[in-house]
């Protein structure tokens, strides 16, 4: 048994201990939710010439104010211009064509009138309304970094810039090891004495939402050779080990005893936060393992509060939450404590947050209610309605 640790030390230590996997080669189309594992570089200029960003008339500002230009020659969007525009002379373009040579802007369409050859200026003042070559990206431009996680917008920069088989960070494959005698599954009605598994099911799905893969490792009985044939099992499957319940000092804790009959050295195995005192963090190698506490509760916060960045970690992404100031409407009160107090809140309005009712960390249907998390400082007691808070959102 080790000394308890602030939750910031258990943070560093869970960061510093993590070694990025390595990278893969994905289609691009397949890559929405990785991380990139290499800057991406443009192999084109974007803008790749000088183009219209109206439909109109490429023409010469000088000879705007004469009133009357002949149309030469008509540029649709995908066609290279043939002749250059004279002076007395203009094009008719359309949005995304090459700006013929000669032409120094595009008056709208909107902006004249046409008969046959003949275009009269209505409004003799424009916009250039070009879109100059190279003014977004050049050529060997980064337009990605290393690290990012990818999101629609990046997906259409992968496109531009024919980036097709990016090379991305390989998803870290997560053991779900669910450890408690009393423990049945979703789809059955509990005996006395029984409660259904939900840890399993939520942690998939956090799992998931990460982008690393869960393995889930069924229901296991509180007993040693189980507990050990599951572990053993896991470690060739798995980067991370995930134990549910199980991981504290009670007789029936029998996984911290396990991990050290299997070689792990333990980082830590309590931290100064509520929920979650006994949460323990080992590793063997580059073999990770996280014991989360078996209350649903505690099993969500400390997946959001240490396990999902260390994912994210591991794919060598520097996540970060969202944090959104707000006020509280409603008293936030507890004991001055040694411990860290996570407490879930929702938002009521726009910049409002309210306690979710909470009788303690089994009751899971609060986390459902909840947008995201208010902390209570070591040591201190709470908020008083209308105080400035700062809320940890549930955000990916
Ligand atoms: P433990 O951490 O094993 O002492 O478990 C703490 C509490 O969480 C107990 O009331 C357990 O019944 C409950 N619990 C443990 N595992 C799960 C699970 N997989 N799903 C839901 N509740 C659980
Ligand atoms: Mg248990």
């Amino acid at each position: 048994m080790h000394s308890m640790i602030r939750y910031d030390d258990a943070y560093e230590r869970m960061m510093a201990a993590a070694v990025p996997l390595p990278g893969e080669t994905v289609p691009f189309d397949q890559t929405i939710g990785r991380i990139l594992a290499e800057d991406v570089v443009s192999d084109v200029d974007m803008p790749p010439f000088d183009k219209a960003a109206m439909d109109g008339y490429a023409c010469r500002r000088g000879d705007l104010a004469a009133g009357q230009m002949v149309l030469i020659e008509e540029i649709p969007a995908g066609v290279w211009p043939q002749q250059r525009v004279q002076p007395g002379t203009c094009s008719r373009i359309f949005t995304g064509a090459p700006l013929p040579e000669g032409a120094d802007c595009v008056i709208m369409q909107e902006q004249v009138t046409r008969d046959g050859t003949e275009v009269r200026i209505v409004v003799p003042d424009t916009a250039d309304n070009i879109c100059r070559k190279a003014e977004d990206v050049r050529t060997g431009d980064r337009v990605l970094r290393a690290g990012s996680r990818i999101a629609p917008a990046h997906l259409a920069v992968l496109a531009a810039v024919g980036a097709v088989r990016p090379r991305v960070a390989r998803q870290p494959r997560v053991a779900i090891l669910a450890t408690g005698s009393e423990l049945v599954e979703p789809d059955v009605l509990p005996g006395p004495a029984q409660i259904r598994n939900s840890n399993s099911w939520q942690l998939a799905a956090h799992i998931r939402a990460c982008g690393a893969i869960p393995i889930y490792s069924g229901i296991l009985a509180d007993r040693d050779a189980v507990i050990a044939a599951a572990l053993d099992q896991a470690m060739t499957e798995a980067s991370l080990l995930l134990f549910s319940g199980g991981v504290s000092t009670g007789d029936y804790d029998l996984v911290p005893g396990i991990l050290r009959t299997r070689g792990f050295t333990c980082v830590f195995d309590s931290v100064a936060m509520q929920p979650g005192r006994p949460t323990l963090f080992a590793r063997k190698g580059t073999c990770y393992c996280c014991g989360l506490p078996g209350n649903p509760v505690s099993t969500f916060i400390v997946f959001e509060l240490l396990v999902k960045p260390f994912l994210y970690r591991l794919m060598g992404h520097a996540w970060q939450p969202q944090m959104i100031e707000a006020r509280v409407n409603q008293p936030i009160r507890r004991k001055a404590s040694g411990r860290q107090v996570s407490i879930p809140v929702r938002f009521v309005s726009p910049g409002v947050v309210t306690p979710v009712g909470y009788h303690g960390s089994a009751h899971i249907n609060a986390m459902a209610e909840a947008d995201g998390l208010v902390t209570i400082p070591v040591g201190e007691t709470g908020y008083n309605p209308g105080d400035a808070v700062c809320v940890r959102s549930f955000s990916t």
